[in-house]
């Protein structure tokens, strides 16, 4: 058991088979289910942490995936996010490398807020799928300047 409350953080460590306390000291919190479109590993469960997402961990067996997020919107304006960078691992490395578990999550994080601008407008830190510009944020740039209409 964890006090902290953190849903999707325990259904990762459930299909890793391993304590939340490992989870969190190895990966870092706020995990997610999410949607991944790349199909690489083969029928891994995917999960996503931060707000916009920072990184990815894949669980397909006993392969344990780190990739950095990169979504991208598609013609009909929705969002698909594929794993770019994928780093195969092993569950096993939760216990028996987790300094390498870490570091490429690390790596995943960094490369991931490399792509974040600040939005000018806003001022709000904006992932490239919701910028208008290098300026802006789609947001600002609806309300203030009327793009997209
Ligand atoms: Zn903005």
């Amino acid at each position: 058991m964890t006090d902290i409350e953190d849903d999707g953080t325990d259904a990762l460590a459930a299909l890793l088979g391993e304590p939340a306390e490992r989870v969190l000291r190895v990966l870092g919190g706020g995990w997610e289910r999410a949607e991944v479109a790349t199909r690489y590993p083969p029928g891994a469960e995917w999960f996503a942490a931060g707000v916009p997402a920072q990184v990815l961990v894949g669980v397909a067996g006993r392969t344990l995936a780190v990739a950095r997020p990169v979504p991208r919107r598609d013609p009909s304006g929705g969002l698909r996010t594929d794993a770019a960078d994928v780093a195969e691992l092993a569950v096993e490395d939760m216990q028996l490398a987790p300094d390498v578990v870490t570091a490429a999550v690390d790596l995943s994080v960094r490369r991931r807020r490399a792509s974040f601008r600040w939005c000018l407008l806003c001022r709000q830190l904006t992932a490239p799928e919701s910028a208008h510009d290098r300026r802006s944020c789609r947001a600002c740039a609806v309300r203030f300047r009327g793009a997209g209409r």
